[in-house]
């Protein structure tokens, strides 16, 4: 089926809107091909797959106005993407057919980058590991990192207020947006890019965009804080009996190594063992097998490089005086701390290897976390039988991916559909008896609207819907994710 022929499938009025549109974005900038279409109708995880009238890709923020503008007037719903690498089904239109994908990909461009005053704005559809790259060449970087990188673009990290790996010392997204761009539903370019250190001009609209998982604007580029590059890095593998040593061991290495302290991620033996598998060429950091373990990323700058490897040195010294682990290693090159990473980056992909699983993205107070796992993943197990409860993650955040893999023997298929939902709801409820959050970084997306609407706050949800009716009262911008 070609383009021509999708139009003459549509409706009177997607008629209408489609000719329009491809008058206004040409034919590199809209495509109902639906070869073309179907990479971005499936979500990364493969749960959800939808149907889209076509994907539209402006080039520029009039180009995506005037296309709203457009939307707004022929009533055509909108689902924005960036680098389809969402976790919660929050880039995938329903199956209806009626709503345009929206493409931010080739929005990628570098407006303005200020290096002494450490700041880039950069598009929309510019990919995280760009940003990275681009930052590095002149000596900064960009603290947030997450194993989706290569496809990960910053309208999308904005709009899920993406956290990763280096969270607890620089913070979420939310931390490094220092000016935004959005394009409204009316097609309103809303434009606050140039940064201000103070500005008490009333509400921060900014971060009424970042986290709506683009059910309240489109991104369409952004200011970012960057920060001079690190002059040296160690990152230290420990292997610790129980989740409870591992929050010990945290502690420890707060009070030790301080503000230097970048990352601190665990992993049960099950997920280093599932990682192995997957990649053949990795090798298990230690030597034994350990219930759990750790990664540690500590950083110095130029002033601390120097001694940033004795500091390290003495920091596990001391954790292995006061028992705080069972055996570590210290990278002793750059190739080797990648290495780690890898491994670490890899959890998410061998996870999906290994099986049908119900995924949770969740917080809890950080110093309840150990606690959390260790109490409830039994009681999964036990209520499941067969099953298995694992949790990795972001330890220093109070935040764990937690994964329930379902029994081997089962069509795990069928078992997901039909235990699925049970299973959500059942760690969903505890999360909150526990006095946590049902998405600590993944966003709600279509994933879990259902849930948030049965066990969020009824004044927060009526807020959030409120603002949604003011910004979007057409209900056109990413129907039926989040709110
Ligand atoms: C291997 C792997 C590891 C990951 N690890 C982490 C992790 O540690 N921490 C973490 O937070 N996430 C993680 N993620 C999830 C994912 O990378 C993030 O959610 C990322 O922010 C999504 O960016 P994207 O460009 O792919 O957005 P998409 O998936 O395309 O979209 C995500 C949401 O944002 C909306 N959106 C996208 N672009 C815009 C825009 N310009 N304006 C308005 N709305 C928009 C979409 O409609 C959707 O609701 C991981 C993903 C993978 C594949």
């Amino acid at each position: 089926m070609t383009t021509s022929d999708s139009l003459t499938a549509a409706s009177t009025t997607a008629r209408a809107f489609l000719t329009e549109a491809a008058e206004l974005l040409g034919p590199r900038g809209l495509t109902a091909d639906p070869d073309l279409l179907a990479p971005w109708l499936t979500d990364w995880r493969g749960r959800y797959t939808g149907k889209a009238l076509a994907m539209a890709s402006p080039g520029s923020t009039e180009e995506l106005s005037a296309l709203v503008r457009l939307c707004a007037r022929h009533g055509i719903a909108i689902v924005p993407q960036g680098g389809n690498s969402g976790m919660s089904g929050g880039a995938t239109p329903d199956d209806s057919g009626h709503a345009l994908l929206l493409s931010l990909r080739w929005m990628n461009a570098v407006r303005h980058f200020d290096v002494e005053a450490r700041q880039i704005t950069c598009e929309a559809g510019f990919v995280l590991q760009t940003l990275h790259e681009t930052a590095e060449a002149e000596g900064l970087r960009f603290p947030l990192s997450l194993g989706g990188k290569g496809s990960a673009t910053v309208g999308g990290l904005i709009s899920t207020n993406a956290g990763g790996t280096q969270v607890l010392r620089h913070g979420s997204m939310r931390a490094l947006v220092l000016g935004l761009e959005a394009v409204l539903a009316d097609g309103q370019i809303y434009s606050m890019l140039t940064p201000l250190k103070k500005d008490n001009r009333g509400f921060d609209l900014k971060q009424l965009f970042i986290g709506s998982e683009g059910t309240l604007g489109l991104v369409s580029a952004a200011t970012l804080r960057l920060l001079p590059a690190v002059a040296e890095r160690v990152v230290i593998w420990a292997g610790v009996p129980t989740l409870v040593d591992a929050r010990k061991l945290l502690l420890h290495c707060e009070d030790a190594a301080g503000e230097a302290l970048e990352g601190f991620e665990v992993l049960p033996q099950a997920c280093l063992d599932a990682v192995l598998q997957l990649l053949p060429d990795a090798r298990a950091p230690l030597e034994g097998r350990h219930g759990w373990h750790v990664l540690i990323e500590v950083v110095a700058d130029r002033a601390g490089a120097d001694t940033l490897r004795d500091r390290c040195e003495t920091m596990m010294a001391d954790a292995f005086e006061a028992e705080l682990l069972e055996d570590a290693t210290m990278s002793a090159s750059e190739a080797q701390a990648e290495a780690m990473w890898l491994i670490r980056e890899s959890i998410s992909p061998a996870e999906r290897a290994r099986g049908p699983a119900v995924q949770h993205d969740i917080s809890v107070p950080v110093e309840k976390m150990p606690e959390f796992v260790e109490t409830t993943a039994p009681m999964i197990e036990a209520k499941w039988p067969g099953t298995e409860a694992v949790a990795f993650g972001h330890l220093g955040d109070g935040n764990v991916h937690y994964h329930v893999i379902a029994p081997s023997v089962t069509d795990g298929a069928a078992w997901q559909a039909r235990e699925g939902k049970e299973i959500s709801r059942y760690i969903h409820d505890l999360v909150t008896e526990w006095g946590g959050s049902i998405s600590a970084e993944h966003g709600i997306g279509q994933l879990k609207r259902d849930e948030l609407a049965r066990l969020g706050d009824p004044v927060a949800l009526s807020i959030m819907r409120s603002v949604k009716q003011a910004l979007d009262p057409q209900g056109l911008l990413n129907p039926g994710k989040l709110i």
